[in-house]
């Protein structure tokens, strides 16, 4: 994407924190603080392809603060990556834990690659030589990676073997999202869209209104939309329309989800999809529905399509979908935006009780994760819905971002300035 000033990511950022500011009214000092990411690691790195031929790949990890505790992020595998997008979502990940109170600061990685164009062997050989380069700042005390767009419990497998084989020993609690054989969490695939699905549900039971009557529309087919899609169904929504990369489908009476997971394990697109109507993303952005999940990725409602959205209800599964921009024109229209700090943290909270496992060897069920993840969710939404209502007119994005700045700032402060 070319990005303008309403969909810069680190633009974005800024804005999100001046216009908390205006209500928090923290230092300069210290939201100059807060709009820096504590450290940049690129890293340039050659990769022997099938063919023999070398290609060198530039990565980024990003430290935005460690402040509350070791960093926290995930992994993002894309043509599209860039340093200061990795800085952005570094950024969301500091606030994300912050508001679900997990002791953790926010960190983020990419790499800039066509997955598509790779074979399984050099998508292994990139993630491996990936792994070693920022194995100078990653580790289960200082940085945890985890899953993100084009990267998988797989990917983390390698990546926890290669950080192991580098330190001679096992080392589970270096990344999160692994396989269960290798000490991943239950519940860990499912938790992004669950979280989303149980965040949904909290809003829709304060607003008194039924979610069994809500047509709902996703955008992003992958590990957070399938699972969002999924468990909003089972809650009694009626999704009406999915998309990924290519265009997505339309059934204004429901889509029948088993089916689409059926035909997207076996066609890997939804394009083609027989028994819905084939539409763009642009038009699936502007279903005709009640909640609308963009689970793709950055700054897809934008200034120049915000005004095409019907959907009442917003709920961020991706990060930073919505630009400031559109939120101004959406809330204008009196759309309600969920933000991605709170809605999508389900995925970085079974990670953290994955983190907790590997340290402690010791592994709890399935239900017992589940549970946990819901306390967990809930009382983030008490925190933000009771900072929503002490100052009348605020969105939930500023809510969770009074939450969020007062924690990291309050912690800083503790800490003091070193040296
Ligand atoms: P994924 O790679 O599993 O799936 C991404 C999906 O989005 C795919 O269906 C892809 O085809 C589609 N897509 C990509 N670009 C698109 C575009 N421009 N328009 C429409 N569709 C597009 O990735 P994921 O892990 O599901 O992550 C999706 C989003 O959720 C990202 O913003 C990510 O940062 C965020 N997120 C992920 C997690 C997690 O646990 N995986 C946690 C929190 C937030």
């Amino acid at each position: 994407m070319n990005h303008n000033t309403d969909t810069n990511p680190l633009e974005i950022v800024s804005r999100q924190i001046d216009a908390v500011n205006e209500i928090l009214q923290l230092p300069a000092d210290e939201i100059a603080i807060l709009k820096k990411p504590h450290r940049t690691l690129e890293v340039n790195f050659p990769v022997v392809m099938d063919d023999g031929h070398i290609e060198v790949f530039t990565g980024f990890r990003v430290q935005h603060s460690l402040v509350r505790g070791p960093a926290k992020g995930g992994i993002r595998y894309s043509p599209d990556v860039t340093r200061e997008e990795v800085q952005a979502l570094a950024t969301w990940m500091t606030f994300k834990c912050a508001v679900v109170n997990l002791p953790y600061g926010g960190a983020k990685g990419g790499v800039i690659v066509d997955v598509t164009k790779l074979s399984e062997r050099e998508l292994e050989r990139l993630t491996r030589r990936f792994t070693s380069e920022i194995g100078i700042i990653i580790g289960p005390d200082s940085d945890i990676p985890a899953p993100d767009m084009n990267t998988n419990a797989k990917i983390m497998g390698w990546m926890m073997d290669t950080y192991s084989m580098n330190k001679g020993y096992s080392i589970p609690g270096v990344v999160t999202g692994k396989p269960i054989e290798l000490d991943g969490s239950l519940g860990r695939a499912a938790a992004t869209g669950r979280g989303v699905s149980i965040v949904l549900n909290e809003f829709m039971k304060l607003k008194k209104q039924d979610l069994s009557r809500m047509r709902v529309a996703v955008q992003g087919y992958g590990n957070v939309g399938r699972w969002a899609a999924r468990l909003i169904a089972a809650l009694g929504g009626k999704v009406v329309a999915v998309s990924d990369i290519k265009g997505g489908i339309h059934n204004p009476d429901g889509l029948d989800l088993n089916d689409v997971e059926n035909w997207v394990n076996e066609h890997k697109f939804l394009a083609g999809y027989p028994k819905a109507r084939s539409i763009s993303n642009a038009e699936l952005l502007a279903t005709e529905c009640d909640v609308l999940v963009p689970a793709a990725t950055e700054a897809v409602i934008n200034r120049e399509n915000a005004h095409t959205v019907q959907a009442r209800f917003i709920i961020e599964g991706a990060n930073g979908p919505t630009t400031p921009d559109a939120e101004d024109i959406l809330v204008k229209k009196g759309t309600t935006i969920i933000p991605d700090i709170l809605a999508n943290a389900g995925g970085v909270i079974v990670s953290y009780f994955e983190w907790v496992q590997n340290i402690m060897t010791f592994f709890w069920d399935e239900d017992d994760i589940n549970a946990k993840l819901t306390q967990a969710l809930q009382r983030a939404f008490r925190d933000v819905e009771a900072i929503h209502e002490q100052y009348p007119g605020i969105t939930y994005r500023q809510a969770a971002y009074v939450l969020a700045l007062s924690r990291e700032t309050k912690a800083r402060r503790m800490r003091g300035i070193y040296p």
